[in-house]
């Protein structure tokens, strides 16, 4: 846990958040300003702040992360299918520096960059 992590407080439960899943590796809640129907963001519980620090001893934990996603999403009754985000960095417009993706669905996603 990171001293000042707004994510590593709620995955500590001194923040409360509406959990979605939990499991060794993976903690997921509703996000608070949710931009779809579904809208929960999945994060490993170890501290990596943002994509960038993705390397190869802790990228199974993102692994992790996309089999927890896809369990969600079935959870959630996606079944037409979702889009999955992560914003790295000040470009990338990170506000959070805990590595999370956001999951998103429940309706028809309209808006693409790519
Ligand atoms: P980012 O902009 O870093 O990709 O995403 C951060 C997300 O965290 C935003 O979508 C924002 O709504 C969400 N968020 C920020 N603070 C809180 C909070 O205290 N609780 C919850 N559940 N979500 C939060
Ligand atoms: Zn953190």
């Amino acid at each position: 846990m990171k001293n000042n992590c707004l994510f590593c407080a709620i995955i500590a439960g001194e923040i409360p958040s509406t959990k979605v899943y939990e499991d060794e590796n993976v903690f997921a809640f509703r996000d608070i300003n949710p931009q779809a129907p579904v809208h929960v963001l999945v994060l490993p519980k170890k501290h990596i702040a943002c994509a960038d620090e993705i390397d190869a001893g802790n990228a199974a934990l993102v692994g992790n992360c996309f089999e927890a996603i896809a369990k969600i999403a079935r959870a959630e009754g996606l079944k037409s299918g979702y889009r999955v985000i992560n914003n790295c960095g000040e470009d990338g417009g990170q506000s959070v520096m805990h590595l999370h993706f956001h999951l998103i669905g429940g309706r028809k996603l309209g808006e693409k960059i790519i």
